[in-house]
């Protein structure tokens, strides 16, 4: 996360732009070109199908067999000449990432040899042998009955030799077992729910569409220095190492120009994407040494999201054959920025409106204040819950880092959108009009077009107004976008389902339609004063004054999760239809057990790097010192040999003291461990993480740094950071 955001247009850049392009190697030749798209199903599929498929995609109209077996033999004939010989359910688990199970399109023919079978049953749903994925015990492991199901608003693509077939993963039941089923519904809750409030300004509005711009951060090392840090190759950060004389303070990786290597790695990763229909269009480096970012132009939010996922199983893939592995992970390196994911967010309307943009008329200008104000509610309401959608054992080391806003969500608006609600609020609205001098009053006649690159900009905002759109800036660069996309739309779907209740209710009781939705957006601005926030979100001061405004405060990650399970949360899920409470309660069980096993593996490996690496590097060095005085002793008369001995001495006593100080901790923690892992309740036991592990593992850190800095360097057996962040 920067604070300076200039985009730099690097001289390379222009260089290559001046270059004559061949016409097939202009993206435009081969965007999409392994994606089954709107131009590949009309070439591919029968009339009929395709205008059935086509009436899902857009109107969520279900499929019958007979068209899912023309679009299953449709997308096999396609796929099959692209080269593919396999197929998958590709599904998002709620673990990190996606899950896919390969199976060729061979069966047996009945003549003892085999044909490419790909029918609608196989394209429609599958049984993954899926008892080892996180459930939460909403299905039990004996059981083992879960099954993904086709989305076809996502289209099928093709990635080396399989046809990829975007499915949700559910239990039999029904229940979610992944994060695209709920991602759906909320953006099913939201379109519906902002139509009938669109219906107050436009009654021809049949569709509202919730867009998402992500924007990845990610870090680069060099693979073989990887490979010698078992702590990034276990648990993809850094666990031990001391910052490196020269880190970010000059802010030079920003302005400076992307190596060589890092270019030829982007460039192929921008081919494979846009070939896989994924609009990349930004890319630079971030503030800290070999950090970069990435971001396409913004889709629809289902879309969206999985070529996120997309996106981040390319980086890994590619990133190692040019010798580099990514790092993903929120924090790899202390003392360095940590990596974040924005997610820019807004609605869109079938008639081309984007709801979170100021118009040309006064009505135009009601709608999107009443659209502003209807977010800035719900963030208020659902503070502590969003907040939970970005909290995980990796991006906690992120949020309140002094680098990324801290674990308080607000709302920044800046002075064009305050200055609107302020006077909205407080001017008398009696008997108004809205195009005449009472809609000049309230302010919302004539709202500025905002030009977005020039809205004012508040970097330290976890939640921010940027124009046209909303930016969730306290997303981690690990996580799956979904989880924070689906609390938001149905957030947003709830509160504009109350809005429209309480206008309605205005109107029942013969108040004008504008009158009555002004008189409830004055009455919300005034409820959710508490959220909105235009200062300084990482000053000291404003923690004092969120917890003083009632926003949630919470800092520990297993009690941040518990939001999950407010009755205020699961009122609101379960009224959307995007979640019920026995999957609410079974997915925070998964996050629960997510948190304790990654802080285990980090625990133990740091354990095993200090017994195994530091303590014997140290030992070895102290021993050479040791060796050395008794040797200066030997050589020199004992006053001589004490004074020339002297400041090894000193070194001999602070290694012993420090490795004697590690030995201890982390037998402690060894024994915290073990006492923590006997206790039955997830929650419980992830809690006991956080407040016994995580200290212990910030207590055996310092003195490794500290020897880091006195050992001899040639002994030292871990790449450092000089090393990780400078050598490309
Ligand atoms: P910055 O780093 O200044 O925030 P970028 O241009 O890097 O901006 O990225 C902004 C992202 O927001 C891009 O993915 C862009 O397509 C997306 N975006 C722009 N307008 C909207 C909108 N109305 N809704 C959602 N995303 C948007
Ligand atoms: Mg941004």
């Amino acid at each position: 996360m920067s604070q300076l955001r200039f985009r730099v247009v690097e001289s390379a850049f222009e260089k290559q732009a001046a270059e004559p392009v061949a016409p097939a190697e202009r993206p435009s030749a081969y965007y999409g070109e392994l994606v089954f798209n709107r131009e590949k199903m009309f070439k591919y599929l029968p009339g009929s199908a395709y205008r059935r498929l086509v009436d899902s995609i857009d109107n969520g109209t279900p499929l019958d067999r007979e068209t899912a077996d023309a679009v299953a033999s449709g997308m096999k004939k396609w796929a099959m000449e692209k080269g593919a010989t396999h197929y998958t359910h590709w599904f998002h688990p709620l673990t990190e990432g996606t899950a896919e199970k390969h199976d060729a399109f061979i069966e047996q023919d009945g003549k003892g040899g085999v044909l490419e079978e790909f029918d609608g049953k196989l394209l429609i749903q599958q049984e993954p042998d899926a008892s080892s994925f996180p459930n939460g015990g909403i299905r039990n492991t004996f059981e083992a009955r879960g099954y993904s199901a086709w989305d076809p608003s996502s289209p099928a693509f093709i990635v080396g030799d399989t046809l990829c077939v975007p499915t949700v993963f559910i239990a039999y039941t029904g229940e979610s077992l992944d994060y695209k089923a709920p991602l759906l519904k909320a953006l099913e809750a939201v379109n519906k729910a902002a139509v009938d409030v669109c219906h107050y300004f436009n009654p021809e509005v049949r569709k509202v569409c919730a867009y998402l711009g992500w924007e990845q951060e990610y870090f680069l090392v060099d693979e073989g220095l990887y490979a010698a840090r078992p702590d990034l190759l276990m648990t993809g950060r850094t666990l031990i190492g001391h910052e490196s004389a020269k880190n970010q303070q000059l802010e030079d990786h920003y302005f400076g120009a992307i190596p060589t290597r890092v270019m030829a790695f982007m460039k192929e990763l921008e081919v494979e994407a846009l070939r896989l229909g994924i609009p990349v269009k930004t890319r630079h480096n971030e503030v800290a040494p070999n950090q970069f970012e990435l971001a396409p132009i913004f889709e629809e939010c289902n879309l969206a999201n999985d070529h996120n996922l997309l996106i981040m199983a390319l980086m890994r893939k590619i990133s190692r054959k040019h010798g580099f592995r990514v790092l993903l992970h929120e924090k790899p390196f202390k003392g360095v920025n940590g990596s974040g994911k924005h997610n820019n967010w807004s609605l869109g309307t079938d008639t081309g409106v984007l709801l979170m943009a100021p118009g040309k008329t006064p009505e135009e200008n009601l709608r999107f204040v009443a659209f502003a104000v209807n977010v800035l509610k719900a963030v208020y309401t659902h503070n502590a819950l969003l907040k939970a959608s970005i909290a995980s054992a990796t991006n906690a080391h992120r949020l309140g880092a002094n680098e990324a806003p801290p674990a308080i969500i607000s709302c920044f608006l800046g002075a064009q959108l305050s200055r609107v609600l302020e006077h909205l609020e407080n001017r008398d609205a009696e008997d108004f009009n809205l195009a005449g001098k009472q809609g000049m009053k309230l302010g919302i006649a004539r709202i500025p077009e905002l030009l977005i690159d020039n809205t004012d900009r508040n970097r330290t905002s976890p939640f921010a107004f940027t124009g046209n759109r909303f930016e969730f800036r306290a997303v981690g660069s690990s996580a799956n976008c979904a989880a924070a996309m689906l609390v938001l739309n149905a957030a947003v779907a709830d509160q504009l389902r109350q809005f429209k209740a309480e206008v309605d209710a205005r109107i029942a009781a013969g108040k004008e339609t504008f009158a009555a939705i002004i008189e409830v957006i004055r009455a919300d601005i005034k409820a959710c004063e508490a959220v909105h926030f235009d200062g300084n979100g990482y000053s000291e001061d404003w923690k004092a004054e969120a917890a003083r405004r009632g926003l949630d405060c919470e800092t520990s990650v297993p009690l941040i999760f518990d939001a999950y399970l407010r009755e205020s949360s699961v009122r609101m899920f379960e009224s959307t239809g995007v979640m019920t409470r026995k999957e609410l309660e079974a997915r925070n069980e998964v996050k629960w057990e997510m948190y304790t096993k990654k802080i285990q593996i980090e625990a133990r490996v740091l354990g095993e790097l200090a017994m195994n690496q530091i303590i014997p590097t140290a030992i070895k060095y102290q021993s050479s010192l040791i060796d050395n005085v008794y040797k200066t002793r030997a050589l020199f008369p004992a006053d001589k040999a004490a004074r020339l001995s002297a400041k090894n001495m000193e070194i001999i006593e602070e290694i012993a003291n420090r490795t004697i100080f590690i030995k201890e901790k982390v037998d402690e923690m060894v024994e915290a461990r073990k006492i923590a892992n006997r206790i039955g309740s997830e929650r419980e036991k992830a809690i006991a993480y956080h407040d016994r592990i995580v200290p212990l593992m910030e207590a055996i850190r310092y003195p490794i740094d500290k020897l880091e800095r006195i050992v001899d360097d040639r002994l030292w057996t871990l790449p450092k950071y000089r090393e990780l962040l400078f050598i490309r």
